[in-house]
């Protein structure tokens, strides 16, 4: 008689952000792996419509979508580094927020981990694990889907895309450092509470005085003030304008590449 337990069947896992990609990736991959597991590492900053988002889309998908928490929430983790905010180089904020909740759920198990990295953006990179029971799938750029596919999936399934696409160009946290100028007026706009919540953040503690600021380009109210008094046309965004095109925004920002793949795809 052979006591050797039965191997465990390998993991199927799709991360969730809240953003254009991975929704349609789920949405693209829903009846091609029905053993797929969804989840969503909720860093406990997010924008209200991702959270509305991401119930929609587990409705859509027919399946719970896991809710990930880190042990403990961002403030937490700020005092841990001496209140210097994260920033593009200093992502402590993806890895206690997001990576390691993410390896925690997957813990030792064989794991297949699909990203929705498109087929035209071959040179995009970011955070991912490196845990060796982790295998990662790029089923969008091995099908060669990009981005009018993608719209594509989004306006088919019905779900369009996330409401803050009318003001911002990707998912994450409402103070998320790699939002541009534009994005922190939107911010100031349509959640003034949030972003009230986000100047908090620079006031920074401690002797030395030190405001800490979440850009390099000054306080949020300096931005945000030097883009409300910029020529009207550079503030808007045509209303002619096609979805796609808003995605293509986002592309033209020199950090949107660099961010977090598990926070914004
Ligand atoms: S969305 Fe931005 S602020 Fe939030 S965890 Fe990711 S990089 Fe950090």
């Amino acid at each position: 008689m052979n006591d050797e337990k039965p191997a465990k069947p390998v993991r199927h896992l799709l991360g969730l952000s809240g953003g254009k990609d991975s929704s349609a990736l789920a949405i693209y991959l829903r009846d091609r792996i029905p053993e797929m597991e969804y989840f969503f590492a909720d860093t406990g900053a997010e924008l209200p419509e991702t959270l509305e988002y991401i119930d929609l889309l587990e409705d859509y998908l027919g399946k719970p979508i896991a809710k990930l928490n880190a042990r403990r929430d961002f403030d937490y983790y700020l005092k841990l580094h001496n209140n210097y905010l994260p920033s593009p180089r200093q992502r402590w904020c993806t890895i206690n927020l997001k990576l390691l909740p993410f390896e925690n759920y997957v813990g030792n198990d064989e794991v297949i981990s699909y990203i929705a990295i498109r087929a035209d953006e071959p040179s995009r990179a970011g955070y991912l694990s490196t845990k060796p029971n982790i295998k990662t799938c790029f089923p969008f750029k091995d099908d060669g889907l990009n981005k009018e596919d993608i719209t594509q999936i989004l306006e088919e399934s019905g779900l369009g895309l996330p409401k803050y696409y009318s003001w911002r160009s990707r998912s994450g946290c409402y103070f998320c450092f790699f939002q541009r100028r534009e994005e922190w007026v939107g911010l100031k706009k349509h959640h003034p509470d949030l972003y009230e919540r986000a100047k908090e953040y620079e006031k920074g503690e401690g002797e030395s005085g030190k405001v800490y600021t979440w850009s390099q380009a000054g306080t949020l109210d300096d931005i945000v003030n030097r883009a409300e008094s910029a020529p009207e046309q550079k503030k808007t965004t045509p209303r002619s304008k096609k979805l796609i095109d808003r995605f293509s925004d986002s592309d033209d920002d020199k950090d949107s590449d660099e961010s977090c793949l598990i926070c914004t795809l």
